[in-house]
């Protein structure tokens, strides 16, 4: 059977567990040799005990577990072309020639630069006699599936990346608890997210949980904020309103680009209104946890895609993405749309706000 590897790469989040037991079903199931590979592109380059084979029951028992179980990391040695060269003669040796990365931008990214290389990358192997010639040809194309695993939902192309949906699970569930304890006090809360330059969670958390204001990258605030965010919490309580609570993604920043931080907002509220005002900073708490069903679904549906379409490549096929359209999982040209989630990096730093979300939104 084919040789086929998967592994988990930069930032983990909720449900890539349920994506790795996907793709290693799958791939089983027709009739692939495949592989797990550990701590992910550290252990492609590392080799070794890193890449093993995966069976059936390997991937028993890991559907409701949060992280990742085959371990994610960041690594240098894969960024540097010896690194690349190790990596290749590794999964050549094992005959593995079908990548399915779950990651973020970052390491697909890199899957699509691995593959550009390939050939040289073997071209250079065989020089140095660490593979054959037999090797050289039967293993000269190299096939790529990306999975977005993350939970700042900040991919261009897919509605949702595999996790976001779990965080906000725990954001709310924190939301929730702190609004009774805020209740009994009559306390304002802010609430600091993740999300890093994405506002997605935060805005969503902020209307299923009845926030009363909502600081995001992508809607800078006015520089009137101040006295708007203390007229509408003091309307709030006037009206009877026991507690404030306001949510601040990480990333928040007003029009000239200065962070709107979590200490900041209780300053200004403290300031104007005496209220007695606390934050809570959830942090890997998000990430953390057992996956909510949708990101199982999503993982399982995400990974059997990825791994059909590993088998239906052909020699021109590019590198593509899985991608969640509506609710329907599509394959979607891997470069463009990291291409397309880069330039929305881009567009927030040259402050177009309004480019950057035109260009997240749907093609
Ligand atoms: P994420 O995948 O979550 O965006 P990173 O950007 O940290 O996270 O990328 C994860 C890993 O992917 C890096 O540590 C590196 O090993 C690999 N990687 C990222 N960008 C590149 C690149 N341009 N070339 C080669 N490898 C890369």
């Amino acid at each position: 059977g084919k040789g086929l590897a998967v592994f988990t790469s930069g930032g983990d989040s909720q449900g890539m567990n349920a994506a790795v037991r996907s793709v290693v079903r799958m791939g089983i199931y027709l009739g692939c040799k495949v592989y797990f590979i550990r701590e992910g592109y550290q252990g492609m380059v590392d080799g070794g005990d890193n890449i093993e084979e995966a069976n059936w029951s390997s991937v028993s028992s890991i559907i409701h577990k949060g992280g990742t179980i085959i371990g994610s990391a960041r690594c240098m040695d894969f960024m540097q072309k010896e690194g690349r060269l190790k990596a290749a003669n590794n999964l050549v040796s094992r005959g593995i020639t079908n990548l399915v990365v779950i990651g973020g931008d970052g390491s697909l990214t890199g899957a699509n630069l691995f593959r550009q290389e390939w050939s040289n990358l073997l071209d250079e192997l065989l020089e140095n006699n660490k593979i054959t010639k037999d090797q050289r040809e039967k293993y000269k194309y190299l096939h790529i599936a990306g999975l977005v695993g993350s939970i700042d939902n900040d991919f261009c192309g897919t509605d949702m990346t595999i996790g976001t949906d779990s965080a906000l699970h725990r954001i709310i569930e924190a939301i929730d608890a702190i609004v009774s304890t805020a209740y009994s006090h009559q306390r304002t809360f802010i609430m600091e997210v993740m999300g890093r330059h994405c506002g997605y969670l935060a805005l969503v958390a902020a209307l299923a949980s009845e926030a009363d204001q909502v600081f995001i990258p992508e809607d800078p605030v006015p520089n009137n904020w101040v006295e708007k965010l203390c007229k509408r919490l003091q309307q709030e309580r006037k009206s009877g309103q026991r507690l404030n609570i306001i949510i601040v993604a990480e990333g928040a920043i007003d029009r000239e680009g200065k962070p709107i931080t979590a200490e900041l907002v209780k300053k200004v509220v403290v300031d104007n209104l005496q209220q007695d005002t606390r934050i809570t900073v959830l942090g890997h708490v998000q990430r953390g946890g057992s996956p909510s069903a949708f990101d199982r679904i999503l993982g399982c549906r995400m990974g059997a895609e990825a791994v059909m379409a590993l088998m239906e490549a052909t020699p021109e096929t590019e590198p593509c993405v899985v991608s969640l359209d509506g609710n329907q999982a599509v394959r979607l040209p891997l470069m463009e749309c990291v291409r397309r989630t880069k330039a929305v990096a881009q567009a927030m730093a040259d402050k177009n706000w309004e480019l950057a979300v035109q260009l997240r939104g749907r093609s």
